[in-house]
């Protein structure tokens, strides 16, 4: 039974009970994959004449013997059931990462049989599956529903639930799983909605048992090294412009599906056709588990009224910047406290490259180079000490910003000034026990997330791995890698060691603790020294691990190191972002 969990779960949801019986191992070898047993579970157990949307009706979801493996392609649960729209047994099918989690709960399928009297959902996890009360999800979106219910059950488990169309019986609603996906065909979701089911969760645990892993290692890798080798000849079309690829062939074949089949070709079917979404709103591709192919879209529907007056505005403030040359600052003309800010040529860079990206004129482009090479390697990076902000923002994001604009050679101009940067700090680690590359000077863990981001932008441009292991050690000593034992954000652990007697006025006034923020950092001992009127609230509870080079406290009164920051908490967003997606 490799590649079977063995075992499959009865939903009673007239009863409102569950039980668990074993997968009859005929059965799983006769009926091969999800379809397979839906099938043979319909054909046992509905009436041909029955009403789809009655309580007689049966729904299966079920997978295959390859779902959760990490075969290409094998990453989706199917969901059997007579269709309400055809009045056919239907088959509709999904991926992403619910099935995977499905199947990781020990069970191969789920038979839900009758209605329950009111609204439930189903949550499976590897030890338990019970029913719950589904009330306060009815009426709610998918979305909503997905996460409520992570909310309430656990934050890694996986939901496919419907909305209110299923719930009304739309006879072509969808069941949607991990939000994006959906079980489209035929009025699955209809069915789950006759049956007052509103979701399913899992959350399982552990790998599937295969027969051979290493063999299917092995196997698994050649699929994948000839698909990799035949996509560099000829890319994918799934994978170029998604399923909405198919509708150029469809309607030149006269089958594309319009007014519910009343005709096959569909007037101003370029616009819907995949190649015009890539090019207006394709982000990003997304996959289903394990597939190489990706064919998911991420993508943005941009308010084109709106961003005609975003542009309208950039344009002005860019005009505005450029008669001005070197005025711009970090706050404002006659505050009673002014950073050191002298960089400005790399806020012009990244204008004129943001102008450029969505105008297309040529003149912003030929700004941009130039303010880029007068911005070239400025930075604190060098030095060990600098003015208050003097080089703000502390990373250029306008040589990244350019980088997709230029050519070859003056690609390697940009990304070399960023390597320039990076080395320095390299240079500095080599001189500290944690090897951290910033100068302790003040907001030191802004400095810290932003060689953090140029680290990252640079690999990103470049596809050059070799800070990689810097880039870690540096993440490590905001959560905790540090002479303190603390990290470095309010709130995070949750139950660890983190600042909570914070210099911030909702903290002082209220108590209340704001989860979430990076707090400027530590000083050199010299600089903590000269500063006037710094007085602790308390006894110092890291005196036994304090140094006389770098100083930090959890204490109100100590303005220079536990303040949290907007800058460095917006640079610490994106090193989480870039994380969080490995
Ligand atoms: S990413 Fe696309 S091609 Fe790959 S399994 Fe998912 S739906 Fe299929």
């Amino acid at each position: 039974m490799n590649g079977w969990r063995g075992n499959i779960l009865w939903v009673n949801l007239n009863e409102g009970t569950v039980e668990s019986k074993p997968l009859d191992p005929q059965v799983a070898k006769d009926y091969i994959g999800g379809r397979g047993l839906g099938i043979y579970y319909l054909n046992e157990l509905v009436d041909p004449q029955c009403d789809p949307l009655s309580p007689d009706n049966v729904l299966v979801m079920a997978t295959g013997p390859l779902t959760g493996t990490g075969a290409p392609t094998g990453a989706r649960y199917m969901v059997m059931t007579k269709s309400p729209l055809s009045g056919a047994i239907t088959c509709s099918n999904s991926g992403g990462m619910f099935p995977t989690e499905f199947k990781r709960t020990g069970y191969d399928a789920i038979i839900f049989t009758g209605r329950s009297a009111t609204p439930v959902y189903l949550y499976l996890d590897h030890e338990k599956a019970e029913l719950r009360g589904a009330d306060h999800l009815w009426g709610k979106d998918t979305h909503q529903t997905t996460e409520l219910l992570l909310a309430e059950t656990d934050a890694k488990a996986r939901v496919a639930c419907i909305g209110p169309a299923g719930e009304k019986r739309v006879l072509f609603a969808a069941i949607m799983n991990d939000k994006h996906r959906a079980a489209g065909r035929s009025g699955v979701g209809a069915v789950m909605g006759s049956k007052n089911l509103k979701a399913v969760v899992v959350k399982g645990k552990g790998r599937i048992p295969l027969a051979d892993p290493d063999r299917f290692k092995t196997f698994n890798k050649q699929i994948l090294d000839t698909f990799q080798e035949g996509v560099k000849v000829t890319p994918l079309g799934l994978t170029v412009n998604g399923t909405a690829g198919v509708v150029m062939v469809t309607q030149n074949f006269g089958v594309l599906p319009t007014k519910n089949w009343q005709q096959g070709t569909f007037d101003g079917w370029e616009k819907i056709h995949g190649e015009e979404l890539t090019r207006r709103f394709l982000k990003k591709n997304s996959a289903c588990y394990g597939c190489p192919i990706g064919c998911g879209r991420k993508t943005r529907v941009d308010d084109p009224h709106f961003a005609g007056q975003c542009l309208k505005e950039a344009v002005t403030l860019y005009e505005l910047g450029k008669r001005k040359e070197g005025f711009q600052q970090g706050n404002s003309f006659g505050a009673p406290y002014r950073y050191g800010e002298e960089t400005w040529a790399d806020d012009m860079e990244w204008g004129a490259a943001e102008l450029y990206k969505t105008t297309g004129e040529k003149p912003y482009l030929e700004d941009a180079i130039r303010y880029a090479r007068m911005a070239g390697t400025v930075s604190w990076m060098p030095y060990d000490t600098a003015r208050h902000y003097q080089y703000y923002p502390f990373v250029n994001m306008g040589h990244y910003a350019l980088y997709d604009a230029v050519d070859e050679s003056f690609k390697d101009s940009l990304a070399a000034y960023y390597r320039a940067g990076i080395e320095s700090c390299l240079e500095r680690a080599g001189r500290n026990p944690y090897r951290i590359g910033v100068s302790f000077i003040w907001c030191s863990n802004n400095l810290l997330t932003s060689l953090m981001a140029q680290m990252i932008l640079y690999e990103e441009m470049t596809g050059d791995e070799r800070y990689r292991d810097f880039l870690l050690l540096q993440r490590d000593w905001l959560f905790g890698r540090n002479p303190w034992g603390t990290s470095m954000f309010t709130g995070i652990p949750e139950g660890g060691e983190y600042p909570v007697d914070v210099h911030t006025s909702v903290y002082a006034m209220t108590g209340r603790e704001v989860a979430g923020g990076l707090i400027d950092g530590p000083v050199y001992g010299t600089i903590y020294r000269s500063l006037a009127g710094l007085v602790l609230n308390d006894a110092d509870e890291f005196a036994s691990v304090q140094n006389p080079f770098v100083v930090y406290h959890d204490d109100m009164g100590d303005y220079s190191t536990n303040e949290p920051t907007m800058d460095g908490t917006a640079g610490a967003i994106l090193m989480m972002a870039h994380f969080a997606t490995r």
